[in-house]
């Protein structure tokens, strides 16, 4: 008898393990470690672009070097 506990006490384990495996896999919004992807729009065409991705120049952002360049300067 001892030895059917002992098993289900390992299925259980493994399952626990597995479990924990698989949550580690899947990050989720708001933990940490797994930045929130800030998504900004194109000051030329609106398009929205990821903001790791933007060209960044005069604190705008853009989604392509031509967008950049053709950008009229910011009124200041
Ligand atoms: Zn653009």
């Amino acid at each position: 008898m001892s030895r059917i506990l002992f098993f289900v006490l390992l299925a259980l384990a493994i399952y626990l393990v597995w479990r924990m495996l698989q949550k580690k896999q899947l990050p989720r919004e708001g933990d940490p470690g797994v930045p929130r992807l800030a998504m900004v729009s194109c000051a030329t065409c609106g398009l929205h672009i990821p903001h790791n991705e933007a060209l960044l120049q005069d604190e705008r952002y853009f989604c392509c070097e031509e967008h950049r360049r053709t950008a009229p300067p910011a009124d200041k």
